[in-house]
């Protein structure tokens, strides 16, 4: 697999989009305004759809058929795929082709049809999570952006810490210490068997304290201010075991 194909990357059309209006950009979509109106638009990779988000804090069921109707209508002219709404967000997509600048020019031209219809039926911009009419900013909600009010950030900020936290609490040192002298000796062990096919690696030592750090947080071990510590320590182990054994096994070979 392509490297590119790994990593989120922004599809050309919306990379064009963005350098115009100078967007925010996370992974494979932007999120900006358009006049009053906040969006979001995602494109999962180069043919796939081009998916326009837009949450409004006032979306009625008339007001929604109005606008579905409207752009059914214009299906041929903008290659629409779908109009679909979850509750208060809007989701069209529009089906792209190669021509990254006439994708583009789509793109552009819904938006000003679609602001000029919200303006029509007096729709405003809503918060993706709380609909409310607050003052909106870009966010970034995992790797997709949004644009929410302060409140629901502040919520989020909240509740992203409290996940670092719980991680922090609910480690277990001992568990932890018991990764990391597994791993420390699966470094010896291997720092022993290079040693016996005649090579010297130093790298071998940033085995063992990789394979210490890999095997503290396999196990659990509690993420704090300890854990190099721990580490340390485990790796100091690994070495003094290693040397021990290996002057065991000259000592059998050579009496
Ligand atoms: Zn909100």
């Amino acid at each position: 697999m392509q490297k590119g194909h790994l990593m989120a990357k922004l599809g050309r059309t919306l990379q064009l989009l963005q350098a115009s209006w100078n967007w925010k950009q996370h992974g494979t979509s932007i999120v900006g305004k358009q006049a009053d109106w906040w969006f979001v638009i995602g494109q999962s990779g180069a043919l796939q759809p081009i998916v326009v988000g837009a949450a409004l804090a006032n979306l009625d069921p008339v007001s929604l058929e109005q606008l579905k109707a409207a752009f059914l209508a214009k299906k041929k002219l903008y290659k629409l795929g779908r109009f679909d709404n979850k509750n208060h967000v809007l989701s069209i997509s529009l089906n792209a082709d190669l021509f990254t600048d006439k994708n583009a020019d789509r793109v552009r031209l819904l938006l000003e049809d679609l602001t000029a219809s919200f303006r029509q039926l007096g729709l405003v911009s809503g918060c993706l999570l709380c609909a409310g009419e607050q003052a909106l900013h870009a966010v970034r909600i995992g790797e997709n952006p949004a644009a929410v009010c302060d409140a629901c950030h502040a919520r989020l900020q909240e509740q992203f810490n409290g996940i670092i936290e719980k991680n922090e609490q609910q480690g277990n040192y001992l568990t932890g210490l018991i990764g990391a002298l597994l791993g420390a000796l699966t470094g010896s062990v291997l720092w022993l068997l290079v040693s016996y096919l005649g090579f010297y690696a130093s790298i071998v030592g940033f085995v063992i304290a990789f394979l210490a750090q890999y095997g503290y947080r396999l196990f659990k071990g509690r993420v704090s201010r300890a854990m190099p510590l721990i580490v340390a320590a485990s790796v100091v182990l690994g070495v003094l075991a290693a040397n021990v054994a290996e002057v065991a096994i000259s000592l059998v070979q050579d009496p």
